[in-house]
């Protein structure tokens, strides 16, 4: 049967140039739409470990769906090419580790803006759509958060549900360096919508609320630098997984809606092949209905592991850790993140579906999986020098 969008129309295969594709989000993304659908990706990144067993063995059903193309954007020329090749860009390729935005605000600002510039240009010049990725991070804080501690008004979600066309901005000071990675994408997407009004670029802007899951950064001392701070998930599995105390960053009284990957993938996908429902649009991609403080995501996620791995918790699970020390100076938080879902409820009919005791089930059972064994190799090595 011939897939069909939305409207009912025929879906025609597309060439996709998806730059940044060996990471968490593109890994995904490029496995949905290989095992679903019949578009072509063109795969850029400067590493492919998360996509590797897509790209071979060579008898995969989709041979030949997917090239990977090993591309800094920074610097190469072949980027314009590929670009004109697709129907469409998408482009995930940033910073986005909260532990780099105050310790490495160029990069992060770099990335997430100067590099972004020649895929926008490209793309608006050859007449090509564009998904961009950019982040909940843009709405920064709420507004309730100024309020009073005791104000009734906290309780109002005016105060604090985030919505793409009507909630303001509101960023921290420059010293609080945290913010260069909201400022840098909010200007991105500023330049995007410009793009837009004067000269019809056809873009999605995607505003990913905590997307969390399988292949979700790293393990520090696995497979990435062992004095790496991921965010969240992977910071907490990698406790859990050395029998460590979980950090609370100051107190984990900040609040996250976790929605999984696997959902959210669904919403790009209806975005690719809605381009009619999806173009000049603004998303957020959240689950409203999963949202807990740090606190409680750090006591679930222990429970769940105990479950997971047979072994039982620590007496005391969790320390509380100033965010000066566990960050450096600069840092700062968002300290709510509601998404507002009309937009795309109304525009793609979709919905989260998966529980946060769900999620992270699957997603542990996958950490213990893949890492428990590698993690006691190597805390045997070093109890043995
Ligand atoms: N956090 C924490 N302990 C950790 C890592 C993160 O308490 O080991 C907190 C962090 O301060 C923030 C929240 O968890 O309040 C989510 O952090 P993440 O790095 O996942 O990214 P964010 O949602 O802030 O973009």
């Amino acid at each position: 049967m011939a897939r069909v969008d939305l409207d009912g129309n025929p879906i025609r295969p597309l060439t996709i140039c998806m730059i940044g594709a060996g990471g968490f989000i593109g890994s995904h993304l490029c496995e949905k739409l290989m095992s679903e659908t019949p578009h072509k990706v063109l795969a850029l990144d400067v590493y492919n470990d998360k996509i590797r067993h897509l790209l071979d063995p060579e008898d995969l059903p989709w041979n030949g769906r997917i090239q990977f193309h090993r591309i800094n954007i920074k610097h190469d020329s072949r980027l314009e090419g590929l670009i004109k090749m697709s129907d469409l860009t998408i482009n995930l390729a940033a910073i986005c580790t909260p532990a780099d935005y105050n310790t490495r605000p160029l990069d992060t600002i770099y990335s997430n803006f100067i590099d972004a510039l020649p895929v926008v240009k490209y793309c608006s010049e050859n007449n090509k759509r564009l998904i961009h990725f950019s982040t909940c991070e843009v709405y920064g804080k709420t507004i309730g958060c100024f309020l009073p501690k005791d104000s009734p008004l906290r309780q109002d979600p005016d105060y604090y549900v985030l919505k793409e066309d009507s909630s303001p901005c509101i960023f921290g000071p420059i010293e609080k360096q945290r913010w260069s990675y909201a400022c840098a994408k909010q200007l991105i997407e500023r330049l995007i919508y410009a793009e837009g009004a004067e000269n019809g670029l056809e873009f999605t802007i995607v505003r990913p609320f905590n997307w969390i899951g399988p292949r979700m950064d790293f393990i520090p001392g696995i497979d990435g630098p062992s004095e790496g701070v991921p965010r969240v998930l992977a910071c907490f599995s990698n406790a859990l997984l050395r029998r460590e105390q979980l950090k609370l960053v100051d107190g984990g009284q900040s609040q996250r809606t976790f929605v999984y990957i696997k959902d959210a993938i669904e919403a790009v996908l209806l975005m690719i092949e809605n381009p009619t429902r999806a173009n000049g649009h603004i998303f957020n991609v959240g689950n409203p209905n999963n949202e807990v403080t740090v606190r409680q995501l750090a006591e679930m996620m222990t429970e769940i592991y105990v479950k997971v791995s047979g072994e039982p918790a620590l007496e005391v699970p969790t320390v509380d850790i100033s965010s000066k020390e566990f960050y450096g100076e600069g840092y700062d938080d968002s300290d709510k993140r509601i998404p507002d879902m009309t937009i795309i409820n109304k525009q793609l009919g979709w919905n989260p579906k998966t529980s946060l005791w769900d999620l992270l089930d699957s997603t542990l059972t996958y950490q213990h999986k893949t890492y428990a064994e590698a993690i006691k190799k190597t805390m045997t090595k070093a109890f043995a020098s």
